[in-house]
C-alpha cells in the first residue's frame, strides 16, 4: 500500500533535516543512507544506496521500505524498524546476526559473494516524538576479509599446534595416520595420500579415504619427490578430482616421500593452501623419522636382547637340539616367518638338520631329507660368499628354484653358517607373502647363524670332549682310563658267564734308544704305526689300549690260554717284520722295531682287575729279563713260564 508525501509528516521531517543540505552532501558519503518518515516511506536516499542496491532515487521516494526493498521484509528486518520507532532507539543490524543487510553482489572477485553490510537504523526524534528513521549503511568487506583472514591464520596456527601434539606419538603407523586425518580435515580434502619411500620406490603408507588414487596424478608426485618441491595443479578434472597439492617430505638433506591432498570442489586450493600444506609436510617429515628412529630403537633393543638370551641358553644348555629351538623360537620374535629350517652342509650334500612350520605347508618334512649343493643355486651362492641372501618375492626372482619343499614360500631370507671361515650349514626362513623379508632382516639373520654356529660348535667341541675322555691323543686307540673300565666290564661279563679274558701287557724293546737315535718325533710316529696295527689286527671285540708311555694293552675277551698266546706272537711278529718303515722322514733306515709281551687270564692267573694286571706285567718283566722281543705267559711260578716264545 503506497501512501504518498503526508505533508505533516514530511514538513517536520523538513525541518529536523533541511532539504538543500541534503543532495550534494549526503552523495558524497562514503557509505550508504536511507532517510524515512514515521510511516517508513522512504524520503531520500544518497548515491551510495542507489548505486549499490540498484535503485532510481527519485522512484523509490515515497515509496514504503518494503516495497522499495523487498528483501527486507523476507529478512525480516522490518521489525528492526518497528523496534526504533517504539522505543527511539538506535538499532546496529550487526552482519553477524542478520548476515547482511541486503544481499549485494560483489563486484570484485574473491572469497566472499555478498557485500557485507554493517547497517545502523537511528530514531530522528523531536520534542519527544519520533519524526522518521535514518539508516546508515557501511561496506565492511574489506574489515571483514581482514578479519576471516586472521582468523584462518590463527586456525592454522592451532591446527599445527594440535598436529605438533599429536605427533608427538613414537608409534610409527599411528604418526602416519595423525598426519592424513589432520591433513583431510585441514584443507577439506577428498583424498589425502602419504607416500614413503621403501629403497628406491615410493609406495603408500597411509590414505584417507582407501587407496584409491587416478594413475594419472602419480606423475605430480613423482614430479615432487624427485624435484623435492611442493607443486600445485588446478583444473585437472581427472577422475572428478579438480585439484592436487603435492609437498615433498623433507628431512634435513633427505626426502622421506609425499604428502599429497585432493580435492573435487570447484573451489580450488591457492598458494596460501600449498604453503600451509609445506608447513604441515614438514612437520610430518621430522615426526616420521622420530617415530622410525624410535622403532629402529626399540627393534634394536629387542634384537640385542633376544641374542642375550640365545648366548645365555648356549652356555646352560648342552643338548643341541633344544638350543637350536630356542634359537627358532625367540629368531621369530625378531625375524618372523611361516616355515624356517637349519640346513647342515656334509661334504657336497645339505641334509636338513632342524625344521619349523612346514607341516602345515607340504605335509610331512623327512628330518633328515638330504640334497646335493650343488642343485641348489641360491644355497651354492651363499656357500661361495659366506653372505646373507633376500629374495623379496620368489615369484619374480630369477634364480629361485621351486623345490617339493618351498612351493608355499613367497619371500626368503637365508645366512650361512660359519665357523673359522669354514661353512657348517644354513638357516633359511620363509614367508607366503611376497615382499616381507629386507637386506636388514638378512642381517639380523647373519647374526643368529653366528649363534647357530657357536652351537653347533659347542656341541661338535661337547662331542669331542667325550671323545678325548676316552681316548689316547697321539695314537687314537683306548686311554688308560678308558682301559680300566673295559677290563672291569669284561672281568665281570666273563665271571658272570664263564668265560675267560685274557690280557696283553706290551713294552716297546729298547725304545729309548730309538728315540735317541731318530728322535722324539720319530718316536711318536711309530708309536702310532704300532696302534694301527693293534687295530688292524685284531678281532672286532677285542681292546686295544695305550696303557702309558711305549706301553700298550690289549683286552682279548672270552680268549683261552692258547688263543691268546698265538694273538700275542702274531702280533710280535708283525712288528718285528715293520722294520725300516716307521720313519715319518723316509730316512736314515731304523733299526729292527721289536716288542715284549707279557699274558695273563682271568680266572685263571688272577680274579681282581689289579691281580691281572700285575700278573700280565710280571710275565712281560721275565720276557725282557729273558732277551726281549717275545711273548710270555704268566704262570704262578715265575722261574718256569708254561710258553715263552724265542
Ligand atoms: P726296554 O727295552 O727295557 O723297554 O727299554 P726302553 O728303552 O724301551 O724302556 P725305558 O722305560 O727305559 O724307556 C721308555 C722310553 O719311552 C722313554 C721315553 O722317552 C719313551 N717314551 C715314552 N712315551 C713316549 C711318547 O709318547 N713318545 C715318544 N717318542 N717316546 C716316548
Ligand atoms: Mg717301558
Ligand atoms: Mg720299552
Amino acid at each position: 500500500m503506497t501512501e504518498k508525501n503526508p505533508d505533516s509528516s514530511f514538513q517536520a521531517l523538513e525541518a529536523l533535516w533541511p532539504a538543500q543540505v541534503s543532495s550534494l552532501m549526503l552523495d558524497a558519503l562514503p557509505f550508504g543512507l536511507i532517510l524515512t518518515d514515521a510511516g517508513l516511506h522512504i524520503q531520500q536516499v544518497n548515491q551510495w544506496v542507489a548505486e549499490n542496491f540498484s535503485v532510481q532515487p527519485e522512484e523509490i521516494r515515497g515509496q514504503l521500505l518494503n516495497e522499495a526493498f523487498p528483501e527486507l521484509e523476507k529478512r525480516n528486518l522490518l521489525q528492526a524498524y518497528q523496534l526504533v520507532l517504539q522505543t527511539a532507539m538506535p538499532l546496529t543490524l550487526s552482519t553477524r546476526i542478520h548476515k547482511y543487510y541486503l544481499p549485494v553482489p560483489m563486484r570484485l572477485p574473491g572469497a566472499m559473494q555478498y557485500m557485507p553490510q554493517s547497517t545502523v537504523i537511528t530514531p530522528l526524534v523531536r520534542d519527544g516524538k519520533v519524526l522518521g528513521t535514518l539508516t546508515v549503511i557501511t561496506n565492511v568487506t574489506v574489515r571483514l576479509s581482514t578479519e576471516q583472514a586472521l582468523q584462518r591464520e590463527v586456525e592454522k596456527l592451532s591446527v599445527l599446534h594440535e598436529i605438533d601434539r599429536a605427533l608427538a606419538t613414537l608409534d610409527l603407523n599411528h604418526c602416519l595416520e595423525v598426519i592424513v586425518e589432520h591433513t583431510r580435515s585441514l584443507f577439506q580434502a577428498d583424498q589425502v595420500l602419504l607416500y614413503l619411500y621403501q629403497g628406491d620406490r615410493l609406495d603408500i603408507a597411509a590414505a584417507r579415504p582407501g587407496e584409491t588414487h587416478p594413475q594419472n596424478l602419480t606423475e605430480n608426485v613423482l614430479q615432487a619427490s624427485n624435484q623435492r618441491k611442493s607443486l600445485l595443479k588446478t583444473h585437472l578434472q581427472a577422475n572428478d578430482i579438480q585439484a592436487e597439492m603435492v609437498a615433498p617430505l623433507l628431512e634435513q638433506t633427505s626426502c622421506l616421500g609425499v604428502l599429497a591432498v585432493r580435492t573435487c570442489q570447484q573451489l580450488t586450493y591457492s598458494q596460501d593452501d600449498l604453503h600451509l600444506l609445506e608447513l604441515l609436510a614438514s612437520r610430518a617429515a621430522v615426526a616420521i623419522s622420530n617415530a622410525r628412529l624410535h622403532h629402529n630403537q626399540q627393534i634394536e633393543h629387542q634384537f640385542a636382547q633376544t641374542l642375550q638370551q640365545i648366548s645365555l641358553a648356549l652356555t646352560a644348555d648342552l643338548n643341541l637340539g633344544s638350543v637350536l629351538d630356542t634359537l627358532f623360537s625367540s629368531m621369530k620374535q625378531v625375524i618372523p616367518y611361516d616355515s624356517a629350517s637349519l640346513l647342515l652342509v656334509e661334504g657336497d650334500q645339505v641334509r636338513i638338520a632342524r625344521h619349523n612350520g612346514y607341516d602345515q605347508y607340504i605335509g610331512h618334512l623327512n628330518g633328515n631329507a638330504t640334497f646335493s649343493l650343488e642343485s641348489v643355486q641360491n644355497l651354492r651362492e651363499m656357500a661361495g660368499d659366506l653372505r646373507p641372501r633376500v629374495v623379496p618375492d620368489t615369484w619374480s626372482d630369477p634364480i629361485w628354484q621351486v623345490l617339493e619343499t618351498s612351493r608355499h614360500i613367497r619371500s626368503w631370507v637365508g645366512a650361512p653358517i660359519v665357523v673359522r671361515n669354514k661353512l657348517l650349514g644354513f638357516l633359511s626362513l620363509d614367508r607366503v607373502v611376497p615382499d616381507f623379508y629386507t637386506q636388514k632382516m638378512a642381517d639380523q639373520l647373519a647374526a643368529f647363524a653366528a649363534h647357530a654356529a657357536m652351537a653347533l660348535e659347542n656341541a661338535r667341541m661337547y662331542e669331542e670332549q667325550q671323545r678325548l675322555a676316552t681316548t689316547d691323543g697321539l695314537t687314537g686307540i683306548a686311554n688308560r682310563r678308558s682301559f680300566d673300565a673295559a677290563l672291569r666290564y669284561e672281568l665281570e661279563r666273563g665271571a658272570r658267564f664263564g668265560h675267560s679274558t685274557a690280557l696283553v701287557m706290551i713294552d716297546i724293546d729298547n725304545f729309548k734308544k730309538f728315540n735317541d737315535s731318530y728322535g722324539h718325533p720319530a718316536g711318536d710316529a711309530l708309536l702310532r704305526k704300532f696302534a694301527r696295527i693293534l687295530r688292524e689286527n685284531l678281532r672286532l671285540i677285542d681292546i686295544p689300549a695305550r696303557y702309558g708311555g711305549e706301553e700298550f694293552a690289549l683286552i682279548l675277551p672270552e680268549t683261552h690260554q692258547d688263543a691268546a698266546f698265538q694273538t700275542a706272537e702274531r702280533i710280535r711278529r708283525l712288528v718285528a717284520r715293520m722294520h725300516g718303515e716307521v720313519s715319518v722322514y723316509k730316512e736314515p733306515q731304523h733299526a729292527p722295531v721289536t716288542i715284549s709281551l707279557g699274558i695273563a687270564l682271568a680266572p685263571e692267573h688272577a680274579e681282581t682287575l689289579e691281580q691281572l694286571i700285575s700278573a700280565a706285567d710280571q710275565a712281560l718283566y721275565y720276557g725282557k729279563q729273558q732277551g726281549k722281543n717275545r711273548s710270555c705267559l704268566f704262570r704262578q711260578t715265575q722261574s718256569n713260564p708254561a710258553m715263552l716264545s724265542h
